[in-house]
């Protein structure tokens, strides 16, 4: 009987769940609402119920190797939620695997939500071959994901591929996290928003772009920038220049902290392709050294928006199978 897993991706509006075979076909994917205004314990009781509609879809569990949970925040290796989900209130203190086994009898194990479609790209897409690879998700913020030696790397309590917290610059802006300077600051998609508007606040800078942006900043996004950027606006171009630079510097750390055969950029910013690609590419020379430079190679992630459920059940055929 070929074995399949159960991939669910927590996501703050929708659960969303797959039925997995190994080699990365997927037998069916659904989604129900995650509630998550109505506190952890319903959070839990939806997954519950997540799980059972895939359940039985499968005919039973006989097939079904076990469950993989994407999560925000972290999830330690007992499955327990040690916090960093602030869109999921009541979610941290959760106690995710046991219910799990004791409703379906079925093992569990869980990731970052962003963490987990590192290995969906490994897997199934950009880093397919590879066995060393560094993930950087550009959304709202930056997440990330770090697969060593052909495997997820989850680090100590499953905390391990927090790359947007990466410091870029010394008492630099103010993050979320407590730090300051972190990447993300400066190169996700809110990151350049904020840089385009403390640019061209200034009213001595007249580009297109910066008018457009005085009209009315709030409608400012990084597709708009990336659109003239494309159109060689100056101001826009200026912005690209700094979150592009910012990324780099992180990029360098991880290249010559791990030294990865590969560098796969990802996330909602990269709808911007190749000019982000080339630019951190180039940047990232002046931050790590030659030699392991020349060793890695850099390319955009393939997965769509798949990569969350794809990534979870992945993990229960990297960690279950054969056991
Ligand atoms: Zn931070």
């Amino acid at each position: 009987m070929e074995k399949v897993a159960i991939g669910i991706d927590l996501g703050g509006t929708n659960l969303k769940g797959i039925i997995l075979t190994e080699k990365g076909e997927s037998k069916h994917v659904t989604r129900i609402p995650t509630e998550a205004e109505k506190g952890g314990a319903r959070v839990m009781e939806n997954i519950l119920t997540l799980i059972g509609m895939l359940v039985e879809k499968n005919g039973g569990t006989d097939s079904i190797l076990g469950v993989g949970i994407g999560t925000p925040g972290f999830i330690d290796q007992d499955g327990l939620m040690l916090g960093g989900a602030e869109n999921l209130p009541g979610w941290k203190g959760t106690q995710v695997f046991a219910p799990i086994m004791e409703k379906y009898g079925l093992k569990a194990t869980g990731g970052n939500d962003v963490t987990v479609t590192a290995l969906a790209e490994l897997r199934f897409g950009a880093g397919k071959g590879v066995k060393n690879m560094v993930c950087f998700a550009l959304g709202t913020g930056i997440g990330g994901g770090i697969a060593l030696g052909g495997k997820l790397y989850k680090g100590s309590h499953g905390m391990a591929g927090e790359l947007g917290h990466i410091v870029v610059e010394t008492n630099g802006l103010q993050c979320n996290c407590g730090q300051k300077g972190c990447v993300e600051r400066y190169a996700s998609a809110t990151g350049i928003v904020n840089l385009a508007k403390s640019l061209c606040t200034d009213p001595g800078v007249t580009t297109p772009f910066a008018e457009e942006l005085r009209k009315d900043p709030s409608q400012v996004t990084s597709k708009m920038v990336y659109d003239y950027v494309a159109k060689n606006d100056y101001a826009a171009v200026s912005v690209h220049k700094t979150a592009t630079d910012m990324l780099a510097r992180a990029v360098g750390i991880t290249l010559n902290s791990l030294a990865p055969d590969r560098v796969v950029l990802g996330g909602g910013v990269m709808m911007a392709g190749d000019v982000i690609l080339d630019a951190v590419k180039e940047n990232t020379k002046k931050y790590c050294w030659p030699a392991i430079y020349e060793r890695c190679d850099m390319t955009i992630a393939q997965m769509g928006e798949d990569a969350g459920v794809m990534g979870s059940a992945a993990m229960v055929f990297d960690e279950f199978a054969g056991k």
